[in-house]
């Protein structure tokens, strides 16, 4: 589905619903969402395939419009881009995040790493460093507990500013992987120049793997490329033990997708994180 139509935001959603947000209400929705605080955040537990362990989860925003109707990111976020608002809402998913991962911090979930999204856009304002700096250190969090997801498209926009910027988040020890690999641009220069741990290999791909017998050459040479680099690989999107089996056969280092947990409300991820341990 297209996000955007001459100025009308498509609303796609699983059922027949659909519905179009103009330019106007589009705005409306953010202003007030960011006024009377209707963003929320769900969380999708990612696995160490070694322990099949909960390893992390990543943080993913939801909102809904006036209806009470789900609004998804894929269309309000490249709005938010666009019109001025996307450092506004990556704020309070940082805050939102950081104080979530400071809770389970205090339960005793130790070492979980908190994924967050982070826009393109915020990779062109060093004020994206002060601002997940200001929060980390409000929640007396280290950077070591998050983990920047950010996608290739929105680093060659300016390529040298937001390797710097990236560089300097990675020197202040937040990890940083590379999301959506293997979709749209991807380029093999990227991976040498940016400071990645992690290359999150697209669903796309993922998708591919109907059959435990299933051949998917560029899939593994993916998983080889990245480990001679020395990243970790993490395959989204995994829906069936088919695709697991085959994940990890290849040695992929962590998994997430509808086949162990959707990304859920806080209390559910909690729950579904004590049952499967941590590491
Ligand atoms: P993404 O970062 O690639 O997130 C993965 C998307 O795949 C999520 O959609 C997630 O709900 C979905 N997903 C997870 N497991 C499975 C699975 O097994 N099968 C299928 N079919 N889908 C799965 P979601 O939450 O609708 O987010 C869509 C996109 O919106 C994200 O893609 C990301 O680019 C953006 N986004 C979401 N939250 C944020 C945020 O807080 N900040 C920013 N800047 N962007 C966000
Ligand atoms: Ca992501
Ligand atoms: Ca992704
Ligand atoms: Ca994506």
């Amino acid at each position: 589905a297209k996000a955007h139509d001459r100025g009308k935001c498509v609303l796609f959603k699983d059922d027949m619903r659909d519905k179009i947000l103009n330019s106007i209400q589009m705005s409306s929705l953010l202003r007030t969402a960011l006024d009377q605080n209707l963003f929320s955040l769900v969380y999708q537990p990612i696995l160490e395939l070694n322990t099949m362990t909960v390893s992390g989860v990543e943080a993913l925003i939801r909102l809904n419009d006036s209806d009470g109707r789900p609004v998804s990111p894929m269309v309000f976020i490249p709005y938010a881009e666009q019109h001025g608002y996307i450092s506004s809402i990556s704020e309070w998913v940082i805050k939102t995040a950081a104080q979530q991962t400071s809770d389970w911090r205090r339960l005793g979930f130790d070492n979980l790493r908190m994924s967050i999204n982070l826009s393109g856009k915020c990779l062109t304002n060093s004020a994206v460093v002060n601002t997940l700096q200001k929060y980390v250190k409000a929640c007396r969090l280290k950077p070591e507990a998050f983990d920047l997801e950010i996608t290739e498209t929105a680093i060659i926009e300016d390529l040298d500013l937001s390797l710097n910027i990236l560089d300097e988040l990675k020197a202040l020890g937040f990890s940083i992987s590379l999301d959506d690999f293997g979709s749209g641009y991807s380029s093999l220069t990227y991976l040498n120049k940016l400071p990645i741990d992690t290359l999150k290999i697209d669903r796309e791909f993922i998708s591919q793997i109907q059959n435990e017998e299933d051949e998917l050459h560029l899939l593994s040479a993916i998983i080889n490329l990245a480990h001679q680099l020395g990243l970790r690989v993490l395959a989204e999107g995994v829906e069936t033990e088919t695709q697991l089996n085959y994940l990890i056969r290849q040695g992929c280092d962590l998994a997430q997708g509808y086949y162990f947990c959707k990304p859920v409300p806080s209390e559910e991820a909690e729950r579904f994180i004590a049952s499967r341990g941590f590491n």
